[in-house]
Protein backbone atom coordinates (compact mmCIF):
# COMPACT_ATOMS: atom_id res chain seq x y z
CA UNK A 1 0.00 0.00 0.00
CA UNK A 2 1.71 3.80 -0.84
CA UNK A 3 2.39 5.98 1.34
CA UNK A 4 0.24 9.32 0.71
CA UNK A 5 1.11 12.47 2.12
CA UNK A 6 -2.98 14.58 2.35
CA UNK A 7 -1.42 17.81 1.70
CA UNK A 8 -2.60 21.15 2.99
CA UNK A 9 -6.07 20.20 3.59
CA UNK A 10 -8.62 23.81 3.96
CA UNK A 11 -9.46 22.51 7.53
CA UNK A 12 -8.93 19.54 9.94
CA UNK A 13 -10.71 18.77 12.91
CA UNK A 14 -8.13 17.44 14.90
CA UNK A 15 -7.40 17.97 18.76
CA UNK A 16 -5.09 20.35 17.48
CA UNK A 17 -5.59 21.66 13.92
CA UNK A 18 -2.31 23.68 13.79
CA UNK A 19 -0.16 20.42 14.71
CA UNK A 20 -1.54 19.66 10.61
CA UNK A 21 -2.28 22.62 8.55
CA UNK A 22 0.31 20.96 6.37
CA UNK A 23 -1.45 17.85 6.39
CA UNK A 24 -0.84 14.28 7.15
CA UNK A 25 0.68 11.23 6.09
CA UNK A 26 -0.47 7.58 5.92
CA UNK A 27 1.32 4.40 5.12
CA UNK A 28 0.28 1.07 5.92
CA UNK A 29 -3.17 1.72 6.49
CA UNK A 30 -2.32 4.53 9.50
CA UNK A 31 -1.64 7.53 10.34
CA UNK A 32 1.81 8.11 10.47
CA UNK A 33 2.64 11.63 11.13
CA UNK A 34 1.10 15.10 11.26
CA UNK A 35 2.73 17.68 9.05
CA UNK A 36 3.01 21.89 10.08
CA UNK A 37 1.81 24.18 7.38
CA UNK A 38 4.84 25.15 5.45
CA UNK A 39 6.91 21.75 6.42
CA UNK A 40 7.40 19.02 4.12
CA UNK A 41 6.42 15.02 6.16
CA UNK A 42 10.33 13.54 7.69
CA UNK A 43 9.36 10.27 6.47
CA UNK A 44 9.28 8.95 2.85
CA UNK A 45 6.40 9.22 0.92
CA UNK A 46 4.96 7.84 -2.88
CA UNK A 47 1.47 10.05 -3.27
CA UNK A 48 0.56 13.20 -2.94
CA UNK A 49 -2.95 13.89 -2.43
CA UNK A 50 -3.90 17.97 -2.68
CA UNK A 51 -6.63 18.38 -0.15
CA UNK A 52 -6.35 22.33 -0.38
CA UNK A 53 -10.38 22.23 -0.97
CA UNK A 54 -11.40 19.70 1.54
CA UNK A 55 -12.53 20.16 5.30
CA UNK A 56 -11.27 16.86 6.80
CA UNK A 57 -12.53 14.91 9.59
CA UNK A 58 -12.16 11.63 11.34
CA UNK A 59 -14.20 9.12 9.99
CA UNK A 60 -17.82 9.42 11.47
CA UNK A 61 -18.28 6.92 13.60
CA UNK A 62 -22.24 5.18 13.89
CA UNK A 63 -22.86 3.78 17.40
CA UNK A 64 -26.71 2.85 16.49
CA UNK A 65 -29.26 1.24 13.92
CA UNK A 66 -30.92 -1.04 12.82
CA UNK A 67 -30.31 -1.52 9.01
CA UNK A 68 -33.09 -4.51 8.12
CA UNK A 69 -35.22 -1.28 8.80
CA UNK A 70 -34.38 0.49 5.50
CA UNK A 71 -37.15 -1.83 3.97
CA UNK A 72 -39.72 -0.08 6.17
CA UNK A 73 -39.06 3.23 5.76
CA UNK A 74 -41.79 6.24 5.64
CA UNK A 75 -44.19 3.23 5.59
CA UNK A 76 -47.84 5.14 6.25
CA UNK A 77 -49.30 3.35 9.25
CA UNK A 78 -46.71 4.30 11.43
CA UNK A 79 -45.72 7.49 10.02
CA UNK A 80 -47.14 9.29 13.24
CA UNK A 81 -47.05 6.78 15.78
CA UNK A 82 -44.85 7.27 19.43
CA UNK A 83 -42.85 3.88 20.00
CA UNK A 84 -45.08 1.66 21.73
CA UNK A 85 -47.88 1.69 18.68
CA UNK A 86 -45.25 1.86 16.17
CA UNK A 87 -43.38 -1.46 17.39
CA UNK A 88 -46.34 -3.44 17.72
CA UNK A 89 -47.32 -2.38 14.17
CA UNK A 90 -44.24 -3.44 12.41
CA UNK A 91 -43.01 -6.46 14.73
CA UNK A 92 -45.39 -8.69 12.42
CA UNK A 93 -44.00 -7.00 9.19
CA UNK A 94 -39.90 -7.37 10.57
CA UNK A 95 -40.98 -11.36 11.43
CA UNK A 96 -41.36 -11.97 7.84
CA UNK A 97 -37.75 -10.78 6.77
CA UNK A 98 -35.31 -13.31 4.35
CA UNK A 99 -31.89 -13.77 4.12
CA UNK A 100 -31.96 -11.68 0.71
CA UNK A 101 -33.84 -9.14 2.01
CA UNK A 102 -31.68 -8.64 4.97
CA UNK A 103 -28.60 -8.77 3.17
CA UNK A 104 -30.29 -5.92 0.56
CA UNK A 105 -30.95 -3.49 3.88
CA UNK A 106 -27.69 -4.10 5.06
CA UNK A 107 -25.62 -2.71 2.08
CA UNK A 108 -28.03 -0.04 1.37
CA UNK A 109 -27.67 1.52 5.28
CA UNK A 110 -23.74 1.05 5.08
CA UNK A 111 -23.46 2.80 1.64
CA UNK A 112 -25.82 4.71 3.10
CA UNK A 113 -23.49 5.85 6.00
CA UNK A 114 -20.77 5.80 4.13
CA UNK A 115 -21.27 8.25 1.77
CA UNK A 116 -22.15 10.59 5.04
CA UNK A 117 -18.89 10.13 6.05
CA UNK A 118 -19.24 7.15 8.25
CA UNK A 119 -16.50 4.57 8.13
CA UNK A 120 -17.59 2.24 10.87
CA UNK A 121 -20.79 1.43 11.66
CA UNK A 122 -22.85 -0.62 15.18
CA UNK A 123 -25.72 -2.60 14.26
CA UNK A 124 -28.26 -3.55 16.90
CA UNK A 125 -30.07 -7.00 14.89
CA UNK A 126 -32.53 -8.57 17.09
CA UNK A 127 -34.87 -10.66 14.44
CA UNK A 128 -33.85 -14.19 14.10
CA UNK A 129 -37.16 -15.91 12.70
CA UNK A 130 -36.53 -19.68 11.35
CA UNK A 131 -36.12 -18.65 8.16
CA UNK A 132 -33.41 -16.19 9.77
CA UNK A 133 -31.39 -17.64 12.18
CA UNK A 134 -27.95 -16.83 10.59
CA UNK A 135 -28.67 -13.27 10.15
CA UNK A 136 -25.55 -12.06 11.60
CA UNK A 137 -23.75 -14.08 9.46
CA UNK A 138 -25.33 -12.43 6.51
CA UNK A 139 -24.52 -9.07 7.97
CA UNK A 140 -21.11 -9.66 7.70
CA UNK A 141 -20.76 -11.03 4.05
CA UNK A 142 -23.13 -7.73 3.10
CA UNK A 143 -20.31 -5.40 5.51
CA UNK A 144 -17.46 -6.95 3.85
CA UNK A 145 -18.67 -5.79 0.15
CA UNK A 146 -19.05 -2.39 1.21
CA UNK A 147 -16.14 -2.26 3.36
CA UNK A 148 -17.00 -0.63 6.20
CA UNK A 149 -15.93 -1.51 9.71
CA UNK A 150 -18.59 -2.68 11.39
CA UNK A 151 -19.63 -3.56 14.90
CA UNK A 152 -22.76 -6.22 14.57
CA UNK A 153 -24.24 -6.86 17.98
CA UNK A 154 -26.25 -10.30 18.58
CA UNK A 155 -29.30 -9.05 19.21
CA UNK A 156 -32.38 -11.03 21.22
CA UNK A 157 -35.90 -10.88 21.91
CA UNK A 158 -37.16 -13.52 24.79
CA UNK A 159 -40.00 -11.72 26.55
CA UNK A 160 -43.18 -12.58 23.83
CA UNK A 161 -46.79 -11.48 24.17
CA UNK A 162 -47.62 -14.53 26.61
CA UNK A 163 -45.52 -13.76 28.99
CA UNK A 164 -46.33 -9.71 29.31
CA UNK A 165 -43.68 -8.23 26.83
CA UNK A 166 -44.58 -6.24 23.82
CA UNK A 167 -43.56 -7.95 21.05
CA UNK A 168 -45.47 -11.51 19.44
CA UNK A 169 -44.81 -14.48 20.94
CA UNK A 170 -43.73 -16.02 17.29
CA UNK A 171 -41.03 -13.09 17.49
CA UNK A 172 -39.14 -14.19 20.39
CA UNK A 173 -36.00 -16.96 21.24
CA UNK A 174 -35.23 -19.42 23.34
CA UNK A 175 -32.38 -18.43 25.78
CA UNK A 176 -30.39 -21.42 25.59
CA UNK A 177 -30.39 -20.70 21.29
CA UNK A 178 -30.09 -16.77 22.10
CA UNK A 179 -26.43 -17.57 24.16
CA UNK A 180 -25.02 -20.53 21.60
CA UNK A 181 -25.27 -18.56 19.04
CA UNK A 182 -23.99 -15.42 20.68
CA UNK A 183 -20.93 -17.70 21.56
CA UNK A 184 -20.56 -18.60 17.84
CA UNK A 185 -20.70 -15.72 16.66
CA UNK A 186 -18.42 -14.08 18.92
CA UNK A 187 -15.73 -17.23 18.41
CA UNK A 188 -16.08 -16.76 14.60
CA UNK A 189 -16.00 -13.24 13.73
CA UNK A 190 -15.15 -10.80 16.55
CA UNK A 191 -11.85 -9.73 15.29
CA UNK A 192 -9.63 -8.11 18.07
CA UNK A 193 -6.51 -6.90 16.27
CA UNK A 194 -6.54 -2.53 16.34
CA UNK A 195 -7.24 -2.65 12.54
CA UNK A 196 -10.03 -4.75 13.26
CA UNK A 197 -13.00 -4.77 10.47
CA UNK A 198 -15.60 -6.85 12.08
CA UNK A 199 -16.54 -6.76 16.41
CA UNK A 200 -19.39 -9.10 17.46
CA UNK A 201 -21.33 -7.11 20.68
CA UNK A 202 -23.98 -8.62 22.64
CA UNK A 203 -27.43 -6.82 22.31
CA UNK A 204 -30.50 -8.24 24.06
CA UNK A 205 -33.29 -5.70 22.61
CA UNK A 206 -35.11 -3.81 25.47
CA UNK A 207 -36.75 -4.19 29.17
CA UNK A 208 -40.18 -4.72 27.33
CA UNK A 209 -38.88 -7.50 24.76
CA UNK A 210 -36.14 -9.76 26.93
CA UNK A 211 -36.12 -11.47 30.08
CA UNK A 212 -34.29 -10.64 33.02
CA UNK A 213 -32.47 -13.86 32.31
CA UNK A 214 -31.03 -13.02 29.15
CA UNK A 215 -29.69 -10.00 30.75
CA UNK A 216 -27.86 -11.40 33.15
CA UNK A 217 -26.56 -14.45 31.13
CA UNK A 218 -25.40 -12.13 28.21
CA UNK A 219 -23.48 -10.21 30.56
CA UNK A 220 -21.44 -12.95 31.87
CA UNK A 221 -20.93 -14.16 28.32
CA UNK A 222 -19.52 -11.04 27.35
CA UNK A 223 -17.24 -10.54 30.68
CA UNK A 224 -15.98 -14.12 29.64
CA UNK A 225 -15.21 -13.32 25.90
CA UNK A 226 -14.50 -9.38 26.40
CA UNK A 227 -17.05 -7.72 24.40
CA UNK A 228 -19.43 -5.24 24.56
CA UNK A 229 -22.97 -5.21 25.55
CA UNK A 230 -25.83 -2.83 24.16
CA UNK A 231 -29.33 -1.85 24.84
CA UNK A 232 -32.21 0.25 24.19
CA UNK A 233 -32.88 2.33 27.79
CA UNK A 234 -34.96 4.99 28.78
CA UNK A 235 -36.06 6.20 25.60
CA UNK A 236 -39.89 6.61 26.33
CA UNK A 237 -42.09 6.98 29.80
CA UNK A 238 -44.14 4.05 28.28
CA UNK A 239 -40.74 1.99 29.07
CA UNK A 240 -40.16 3.89 32.22
CA UNK A 241 -43.87 2.33 33.23
CA UNK A 242 -43.66 -0.80 32.03
CA UNK A 243 -40.40 -1.58 34.14
CA UNK A 244 -42.06 -0.02 37.33
CA UNK A 245 -45.21 -2.40 36.58
CA UNK A 246 -43.30 -5.72 35.58
CA UNK A 247 -39.85 -5.27 37.51
CA UNK A 248 -41.15 -2.70 40.45
CA UNK A 249 -38.57 -0.23 39.65
CA UNK A 250 -36.81 2.22 37.46
CA UNK A 251 -34.75 1.16 34.35
CA UNK A 252 -31.13 2.14 35.82
CA UNK A 253 -32.36 0.10 38.93
CA UNK A 254 -33.25 -2.81 36.36
CA UNK A 255 -30.02 -2.16 34.37
CA UNK A 256 -27.79 -2.43 37.81
CA UNK A 257 -30.23 -5.14 39.28
CA UNK A 258 -29.00 -7.50 35.86
CA UNK A 259 -25.04 -6.48 36.11
CA UNK A 260 -25.19 -4.45 33.21
CA UNK A 261 -24.11 -1.00 35.41
CA UNK A 262 -20.72 -0.76 34.19
CA UNK A 263 -17.82 0.60 31.30
CA UNK A 264 -18.59 -2.27 28.98
CA UNK A 265 -22.50 -1.67 28.34
CA UNK A 266 -23.61 1.07 25.70
CA UNK A 267 -27.21 2.82 25.92
CA UNK A 268 -29.26 3.45 22.86
CA UNK A 269 -31.11 6.93 23.68
CA UNK A 270 -30.80 7.25 27.36
CA UNK A 271 -33.36 10.06 27.75
CA UNK A 272 -35.35 9.23 30.63
CA UNK A 273 -33.60 10.20 33.73
CA UNK A 274 -33.08 11.63 36.83
CA UNK A 275 -29.93 13.65 38.84
CA UNK A 276 -29.17 10.37 40.79
CA UNK A 277 -29.72 8.06 37.87
CA UNK A 278 -27.51 10.60 35.95
CA UNK A 279 -24.83 10.57 38.93
CA UNK A 280 -24.57 6.34 38.97
CA UNK A 281 -24.48 6.12 34.91
CA UNK A 282 -21.27 8.42 35.02
CA UNK A 283 -19.65 6.62 38.20
CA UNK A 284 -20.14 3.48 35.89
CA UNK A 285 -18.97 5.27 33.01
CA UNK A 286 -21.92 3.58 31.09
CA UNK A 287 -22.15 4.90 27.45
CA UNK A 288 -25.22 6.56 25.89
CA UNK A 289 -25.54 7.03 22.05
CA UNK A 290 -27.66 9.79 21.37
CA UNK A 291 -30.10 9.54 18.63
CA UNK A 292 -31.26 13.03 18.10
CA UNK A 293 -33.76 12.01 14.40
CA UNK A 294 -35.68 9.35 15.95
CA UNK A 295 -35.79 11.07 18.95
CA UNK A 296 -37.97 13.88 17.47
CA UNK A 297 -39.47 11.60 14.97
CA UNK A 298 -41.55 9.26 18.04
CA UNK A 299 -41.27 12.28 20.30
CA UNK A 300 -39.69 10.76 23.00
CA UNK A 301 -37.67 13.07 24.49
CA UNK A 302 -34.52 14.77 24.60
CA UNK A 303 -31.32 13.19 26.00
CA UNK A 304 -29.35 15.04 28.78
CA UNK A 305 -26.54 15.37 27.38
CA UNK A 306 -24.69 17.79 28.57
CA UNK A 307 -25.83 16.86 32.32
CA UNK A 308 -24.13 13.11 31.36
CA UNK A 309 -21.60 14.21 30.23
CA UNK A 310 -20.20 16.28 33.73
CA UNK A 311 -21.38 13.20 35.51
CA UNK A 312 -18.82 11.35 33.24
CA UNK A 313 -20.90 9.22 30.87
CA UNK A 314 -19.03 9.03 27.32
CA UNK A 315 -21.59 10.27 24.30
CA UNK A 316 -21.80 9.27 20.78
CA UNK A 317 -24.04 8.99 18.22
CA UNK A 318 -26.41 7.25 16.18
CA UNK A 319 -29.02 7.49 13.22
CA UNK A 320 -31.05 4.55 14.68
CA UNK A 321 -32.64 1.97 12.69
CA UNK A 322 -34.35 3.40 9.00
CA UNK A 323 -38.25 3.30 10.21
CA UNK A 324 -37.27 5.89 12.90
CA UNK A 325 -34.68 7.45 11.69
CA UNK A 326 -35.46 7.10 8.42
CA UNK A 327 -32.35 8.26 6.43
CA UNK A 328 -28.90 7.09 7.59
CA UNK A 329 -26.62 10.08 7.18
CA UNK A 330 -24.52 10.54 10.11
CA UNK A 331 -23.02 14.01 9.14
CA UNK A 332 -26.73 15.18 8.82
CA UNK A 333 -27.80 13.46 12.01
CA UNK A 334 -24.99 15.53 14.17
CA UNK A 335 -25.92 18.58 12.71
CA UNK A 336 -28.95 17.27 14.17
CA UNK A 337 -27.46 16.52 17.32
CA UNK A 338 -25.92 19.74 17.72
CA UNK A 339 -29.11 21.90 17.14
CA UNK A 340 -31.41 19.82 19.29
CA UNK A 341 -29.27 20.00 21.87
CA UNK A 342 -28.51 23.81 21.54
CA UNK A 343 -32.43 23.97 22.67
CA UNK A 344 -31.57 22.39 25.68
CA UNK A 345 -28.69 23.32 26.66
CA UNK A 346 -27.76 26.74 24.95
CA UNK A 347 -25.69 27.94 21.86
CA UNK A 348 -22.97 28.48 23.64
CA UNK A 349 -22.71 25.42 25.40
CA UNK A 350 -23.29 22.98 22.30
CA UNK A 351 -20.65 23.83 19.93
CA UNK A 352 -20.27 22.28 16.00
CA UNK A 353 -16.68 21.19 17.69
CA UNK A 354 -18.62 18.98 20.64
CA UNK A 355 -21.43 17.25 18.44
CA UNK A 356 -18.25 16.20 15.75
CA UNK A 357 -16.74 15.01 18.92
CA UNK A 358 -19.62 12.78 19.71
CA UNK A 359 -19.99 11.56 16.03
CA UNK A 360 -16.20 10.46 15.70
CA UNK A 361 -14.27 10.32 19.25
CA UNK A 362 -17.35 9.57 21.23
CA UNK A 363 -19.21 6.95 19.16
CA UNK A 364 -15.64 5.40 19.15
CA UNK A 365 -15.43 5.55 23.12
CA UNK A 366 -18.86 3.34 23.28
CA UNK A 367 -17.57 0.92 20.66
CA UNK A 368 -14.31 0.30 22.77
CA UNK A 369 -12.34 1.37 19.73
CA UNK A 370 -11.28 4.36 20.99
CA UNK A 371 -6.61 3.89 21.20
CA UNK A 372 -7.48 3.67 17.38
CA UNK A 373 -10.15 5.11 15.83
CA UNK A 374 -12.11 8.52 16.13
CA UNK A 375 -9.44 10.71 15.64
CA UNK A 376 -6.52 12.23 13.68
CA UNK A 377 -3.39 11.47 15.59
CA UNK A 378 -0.15 9.18 15.21
CA UNK A 379 -0.53 5.99 15.35
CA UNK A 380 -4.78 5.53 14.62
CA UNK A 381 -6.12 4.07 11.65
CA UNK A 382 -6.67 6.19 8.33
CA UNK A 383 -10.40 6.55 8.51
CA UNK A 384 -11.28 9.85 6.89
CA UNK A 385 -13.89 11.69 5.71
CA UNK A 386 -13.32 14.40 2.75
CA UNK A 387 -16.05 16.94 2.53
CA UNK A 388 -15.65 19.80 -0.31
CA UNK A 389 -17.58 23.04 0.37
CA UNK A 390 -17.53 23.48 -3.05
CA UNK A 391 -21.59 23.77 -3.38
CA UNK A 392 -23.98 26.74 -3.37
CA UNK A 393 -25.55 26.16 -0.12
CA UNK A 394 -21.48 26.81 0.95
CA UNK A 395 -21.26 30.00 -0.70
CA UNK A 396 -19.44 32.29 0.82
CA UNK A 397 -18.93 30.45 4.25
CA UNK A 398 -16.11 31.60 6.77
CA UNK A 399 -15.43 29.20 8.90
CA UNK A 400 -14.91 25.77 7.09
CA UNK A 401 -15.64 23.19 9.74
CA UNK A 402 -18.86 24.90 11.46
CA UNK A 403 -19.81 25.31 7.62
CA UNK A 404 -19.77 21.56 7.41
CA UNK A 405 -22.93 21.79 10.42
CA UNK A 406 -24.38 25.14 10.24
CA UNK A 407 -24.70 24.94 6.00
CA UNK A 408 -25.84 21.14 6.43
CA UNK A 409 -23.14 18.66 4.31
CA UNK A 410 -24.95 15.99 3.12
CA UNK A 411 -22.38 13.92 1.36
CA UNK A 412 -18.71 13.47 1.61
CA UNK A 413 -16.39 14.12 -1.29
CA UNK A 414 -14.27 11.01 -0.18
CA UNK A 415 -13.98 8.26 2.41
CA UNK A 416 -11.02 6.73 3.28
CA UNK A 417 -10.96 3.56 5.54
CA UNK A 418 -7.74 2.19 6.88
CA UNK A 419 -5.85 3.99 4.62
CA UNK A 420 -7.80 2.33 1.03
CA UNK A 421 -9.99 4.90 -0.73
CA UNK A 422 -13.98 3.65 -0.53
CA UNK A 423 -15.45 6.72 -1.89
CA UNK A 424 -13.87 8.60 -4.47
CA UNK A 425 -16.17 12.01 -5.86
CA UNK A 426 -18.94 10.90 -4.00
CA UNK A 427 -19.54 7.51 -5.50
CA UNK A 428 -18.65 4.40 -3.59
CA UNK A 429 -15.55 2.86 -5.65
CA UNK A 430 -16.74 -0.93 -5.44
CA UNK A 431 -20.39 -0.89 -5.45
CA UNK A 432 -22.99 -0.71 -8.63
CA UNK A 433 -25.38 1.93 -6.25
CA UNK A 434 -27.91 1.75 -9.67
CA UNK A 435 -28.62 -1.57 -9.28
CA UNK A 436 -28.58 -2.11 -5.84
CA UNK A 437 -31.11 0.39 -5.22
CA UNK A 438 -33.01 -1.07 -7.75
CA UNK A 439 -32.74 -5.05 -6.07
CA UNK A 440 -33.59 -2.58 -2.70
CA UNK A 441 -36.72 -1.08 -3.33
CA UNK A 442 -38.03 -4.11 -4.84
CA UNK A 443 -37.43 -6.08 -1.36
CA UNK A 444 -39.13 -3.22 0.26
CA UNK A 445 -42.30 -4.13 -1.84
CA UNK A 446 -42.43 -7.72 -1.20
CA UNK A 447 -42.03 -7.50 2.28
CA UNK A 448 -45.07 -5.51 2.70
CA UNK A 449 -46.57 -7.58 0.41
CA UNK A 450 -45.69 -10.88 2.39
ZN1 LIG B 1 -32.94 1.47 18.11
Amino acid sequence: MASIWIKNPMAIYTANAFDARGGLLISDGKITELIALGANPTQPFEEIFDAKNLVITPGLINSHHHFYQTLTRAWAPVVNAPLFPWLKTLYPVWAKLNPEQLHLATQVALAELVLSGCTFAADHHYLFPEQLTDAIDIQVQAAQQIGLRVMLTRGSMSLGSDAGGLPPQHTVQEIDTILKDSERLVQRYHQRSEDAMVNIALAPCSPFSVTQDIMRESAKLADFYDVRLHTHLAETLDEENFCMHMFGMRTVDYLESVGWLNSRTWLAHGIHFNAEEITRLGQAHVGICHCPHSNMRLASGICPTFDLIQAGVPIGLGVDGSASGDASNLILETRQAMYLQRLKYGAETITPELALGWATKGSAQLLGREQHLGQIAVGYQADLAFYSLDELRFSGAHDPLAALLLCGADRAEHVMIKGQWIVKNQNLVSVDLERLQAEHRIAAKQLLAA
